[in-house]
């Protein structure tokens, strides 16, 4: 194998780590503010389920309020009937009476539904607490572990730059350029083997001269479709697909 193509493959595995390594830790952010947006979800739905059971009790005081009133209602009635002469009078207000009883009674009817509403309400609360305090421990260890990997994974990128500044300053500044070009436009795959005599990068059929001048290893190879270097290694199998 060429020497420039040897030390180009060194390279490129060096610079397919760094790009997995520039990933991961692009991916981090990410993460972390789904991590969050958890424990937010979470902790708004704790802060619903309490609001919930507020506006329950304080519809239950406003039913409560409603029936003293009422009842004041038939003590004032009461007083009135008491104190009246008149036979019409009186049966009108006995009906006035039985009004209020009837209110009296379907008021105590949906305070029972409420106060039921209430208890429900109370359970969801107590879950809903559990839930967002057991979300928080999650959260909480899974961002400790995130600021762990974040930690490693920049100590590898700064060994990786180094150990890719070492690599290719052994190189050919000519090889290099094409290489760097090549890597901004292909990713992580520049140099590709020959399978068949198609290229390994874009897959397209390669003239048998091109396959010929990659064998003979006198020289960097391209591949005329793609523009990705070619490399030969003797378990590759060139025969043509004819
Ligand atoms: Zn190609």
């Amino acid at each position: 194998m060429l020497d420039v193509i040897e030390r180009l493959l060194q390279l490129q595995d060096r610079d397919r780590n760094l790009l997995q390594v520039q990933e991961a830790l692009r991916r981090i952010p990410t993460e972390r503010e789904e991590l969050r947006l958890r424990l937010e979800s979470a902790q708004k739905a704790l802060e619903s389920a309490k609001h919930q059971v507020m506006h329950l009790e304080s519809e239950r005081k406003r039913l409560e309020l409603e029936v003293v009133q009422k009842q004041q209602q038939i003590e004032k009635y009461s007083l009135q009937q008491y104190q009246t002469k008149k036979n019409e009078e009186y049966r009108a207000i006995g009906h006035e009476i039985s009004l209020c009883k009837q209110a009296v009674t379907d008021l105590e009817d949906t305070e029972l539904d409420v106060m039921e509403k209430i208890e429900s309400g109370q359970r969801q609360v107590a879950a809903a607490q559990r839930h967002a305090a057991e979300t928080q421990r999650t959260v909480e260890g899974r961002l400790g572990d995130l600021a762990g990997r974040e930690t490693e994974l920049q100590a590898q990128l700064r060994q990786l730059e180094e150990d890719r500044t070492a690599l290719a300053g052994a190189i050919d500044p000519g090889a290099l350029a094409r290489y760097e070009r090549l890597l901004k436009s292909k990713g992580g795959n520049v140099l590709v083997g020959i399978q068949h005599g198609v290229c390994g990068g874009c897959h397209m059929q390669l003239s048998r001269q091109t396959v010929v001048d990659c064998q003979a290893e006198k020289e960097i190879v391209s591949c005329s479709n793609c523009g990705r270097i070619l490399y030969f290694t003797p378990d590759m199998d060139v025969s043509l697909v004819e």
